[in-house]
């Protein structure tokens, strides 16, 4: 039987959100735009390559020269998909990635701290039978017989010791570093480039997140066996490569390709504003039937009167007295008590209906209420306000 393969990026990516993992890794679309964060990172880790792999030919390069390389690639690589999702610019974080780069330069300089063995490593190796995982390792070391798994991070959050213990991506590779050398001794170092500082980790196992991991993936596989990768809206999507075939931004997209006249005509766009205005006025005049209906009742009162003759209509007020249990589990028990229940309960359609369609029934159940279920297509719109707060 085959395995199936995960990467790391793609387990946390359906976690993120189900579409965008399928965009990428089930329909294999190429993302349509790039963060200049994931720009930025992947130039920085570019430079350390260099910076590590001429080490390996006796050059230890100077931070001009590192500098040089980065701002080169940066120049070349370049192009019009690159977006900034802040209120910065580019070379904003250009500058970033230097600063990065000088600061891990001056630090570890002169980069002898242990022995290289690999750089950008592709790794490959079963977690199972079934489950097989792939990754690259942005550098493996060796120092006093310890294997070092280095990860350089470029984000601007600066996570605590206790959070990266619960990290599986390195423990995962700390895991293909024992299958690929049979090495036991391994310790994960975190490098937090903004904040010029590196977390470490060293246990004695890593096979507590093998288990987990496959739990994961396991959710992944049965979404792909009912085809359910909804989208999931998080300050992330601004960052999304696939935004812009998202359902829930494509219509954005669209309506920023067109002239300010254009959008004016669009159909969609007029329509919500329609329907926008449409349920202020319904809101307005409810506000006022509401309160008509409040003097309708004070004008029966104060004249004696029950039958109040309009044009077309006669309002019939009518007063009732109807009684209020405080209660209610109190009320519960009493009708249980008193062998009442099932007179007085009804059935919870509702709940029957969302178990049903969860396949939270026993089967036996399920059969006898297919005869008798229809599906039904729901829609519902809410409105929400165009401009989100930034995240
Ligand atoms: S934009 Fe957001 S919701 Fe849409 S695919 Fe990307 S991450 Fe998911």
């Amino acid at each position: 039987m085959g395995h199936a393969t995960y990467s790391y990026s793609a387990i946390s990516s359906y976690e993120n959100c189900p579409l965008q993992f399928k965009f990428s890794y089930i329909d294999r679309i190429p993302p349509l735009r790039r963060s200049v964060e994931a720009f930025m990172g992947s130039r920085v880790h570019e430079a350390l390559e260099k910076l590590y792999r001429d080490k390996l030919y006796e050059k230890t390069n100077s931070l001009e020269e590192i500098l040089e390389f980065y701002n080169d690639r940066w120049r070349r690589k370049m192009d019009e998909r690159i977006f900034v999702a802040k209120d910065y610019d580019i070379e904003n974080y250009r500058k970033m990635g230097e600063r990065y780069l000088t600061d891990y330069y001056n630090e570890y300089k002169p980069f002898d701290e242990g022995r290289t063995i690999a750089l950008e490593k592709n790794v490959y190796f079963p977690l199972n039978e079934k489950y097989w995982i792939k990754g690259v390792i942005d550098r493996l070391t060796e120092r006093d017989d310890i294997y070092e798994v280095h990860d350089y991070k470029t984000s601007l959050y600066l996570p605590s010791k206790k959070e990266m213990e619960d990290d599986c991506q390195l423990a995962l590779y700390a895991l293909a570093v024992d299958h690929l050398y049979g090495v036991k001794k391994i310790e994960l170092v975190w490098h937090f480039l903004a904040f010029n500082k590196e977390i470490r980790i060293r246990k004695d196992d890593y096979e507590g997140i093998r288990e987990e991991v496959i739990r994961r993936i396991e959710e992944i596989e049965e979404a792909k066996k009912r085809n359910d990768f909804p989208p999931r809206e998080s300050p992330l999507c601004n960052y999304c490569g696939h935004q812009p075939i998202c359902p829930l931004f494509k219509h954005s997209h669209s309506l920023q390709e067109m002239e300010p006249e254009e959008i004016k005509e669009e159909d969609g766009f007029k329509l919500v504003n329609r329907y926008w205005a449409l349920t202020q006025e319904i809101q307005k005049l409810e506000g006022e039937r509401e309160m008509v209906k409040k003097q309708i009742l004070e004008y029966a009162k104060r004249n004696g009167v029950q039958y109040i003759y309009g044009s077309d209509k006669i309002a019939n007020v009518k007063f009732y007295r109807n009684v209020n249990f405080r209660e209610k589990e109190m009320v519960e028990k009493i009708i249980l008590q008193e062998g009442l229940f099932e007179k007085y309960s009804r059935l919870d359609f509702i709940k029957l209906s969302n178990d049903f369609k969860n396949g939270m029934l026993p089967a036996a159940v399920a059969k006898k209420l297919k005869e008798v279920a229809e599906e039904v297509e729901v829609a519902r719109i809410y409105l929400r306000n165009a401009r989100r707060e930034e995240d």
